[in-house]
């Protein structure tokens, strides 16, 4: 029996796929590329990321400094930075053959007959960033005193997290932009508030719907699962939601995030007074964003709405 010409390369059905908004935008931009939550972008997507993040930069504070970091990081900083109890699951590590010349052409050839090359990989000192912030706080806390004002910092990373899913809006491997800011608890505080009533008026200007909500990071476990309620307690995160379509449960796009002292006393960051630093960031989900845009407003950019238009100056 041979199989069908146009069969689905995933076990959903082609009925349900045609009516969902989200599998449509996946068909017209995105293209499979055998794992689920990473796909190969079209150049149409890439062009609204781009001017996406055109867009957010020019939302940055003039005193920002610029800091664009690889998709991978330090495994011995993001241990030091608590990642392991917090998160475990979604961590993705680098692994290597290592050895002699001898024992990697054994491990590597043994997959020609049909063995597990996997079996030799040894962890390397690597791991693949989980978000783009993370590296900032050691370069800060090496040069000594933060000045009076404090630090404000544009990141950005190439980030993964091992939560595969077949929705678009849930990747492996997708873009997160952030700002964050360093100093006084009294700044931080100001800082996130600002940007919390910011967002809200750029998603206005991208003609998205959105709303804000008080929420909590995805911590794994029971002992996680109590450490999500003591931060939504203390509103220590908040998000900006966007449904993607009429009735859609809302997708997070962007996260308001206050560490408190966190990163403060795990680096040895200190303010000008010598207290430690509290820290904040603003991330921007920049495929979730794109792909909200797509999802509100159709594939076809002529027909966006004039005021999304300007603001990404299509
Ligand atoms: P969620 O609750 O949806 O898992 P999160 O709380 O894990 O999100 P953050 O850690 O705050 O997300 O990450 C910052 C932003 O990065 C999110 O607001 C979202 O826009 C984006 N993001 C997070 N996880 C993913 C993912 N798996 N795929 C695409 N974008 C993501
Ligand atoms: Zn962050
Ligand atoms: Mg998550």
């Amino acid at each position: 029996m041979s199989p069908p010409l146009s069969q689905p390369s995933h076990s959903q059905s082609c009925a349900s796929s045609a009516d969902d908004p989200l599998e449509r935008v996946r068909a017209a931009l995105f293209h499979r590329i055998g794992a689920d939550g990473v796909y190969a972008r079209t150049g149409l997507y890439e062009e609204v990321l781009q001017r996406l993040t055109a867009f957010v930069t020019r939302q940055r504070d003039p005193r920002a400094e610029v800091l664009r970091f690889p998709p991978v990081m330090s495994r011995s900083q993001l241990e030091k930075s608590g990642y392991l109890k917090s998160f475990p699951n979604l961590l993705g590590c680098v692994c290597a053959l290592h050895g002699t010349e001898a024992e990697v052409r054994a491990a590597a050839d043994s997959h020609e007959t049909g063995g597990d090359w996997t079996s030799s990989l040894a962890p390397s000192d690597l791991v693949l960033s989980p978000a783009a912030c993370y590296p900032v706080y050691p370069i800060v806390a090496g040069r000594g005193r933060l000045p009076r004002d404090g630090g404000i910092y544009d990141v950005a990373a190439d980030c993964f997290r091992r939560e595969p899913s077949r929705a678009l809006d849930r990747l492996q491997s997708f873009r997160m932009r952030e700002f964050v800011r360093i100093g006084t608890p009294e700044a931080i505080q100001a800082f996130r508030e600002e940007w919390m009533g910011r967002a809200q008026r750029l998603a206005g200007e991208l003609a998205l719907p959105c709303e804000l909500d008080v929420a909590n990071d995805p911590f794994f476990g029971r002992v996680g699962q109590m450490m999500a309620v003591s931060q939504r307690q203390q509103a220590l995160k908040f998000e900006l939601l966007i449904p993607y379509y009429e009735g859609a449960k809302p997708t997070a796009c962007m996260s308001f995030n206050c560490h408190r002292d966190h990163f403060g006393v795990t680096w040895g960051i200190e303010s000008e007074d010598g207290t430690v630093a509290h820290t904040s960031c603003v991330a921007f989900g920049m495929d979730r964003l794109a792909v909200a845009l797509f999802c509100v407003h159709g594939i076809e950019l002529t027909r966006w709405p004039a005021s999304a238009r300007r603001a990404l100056e299509l």
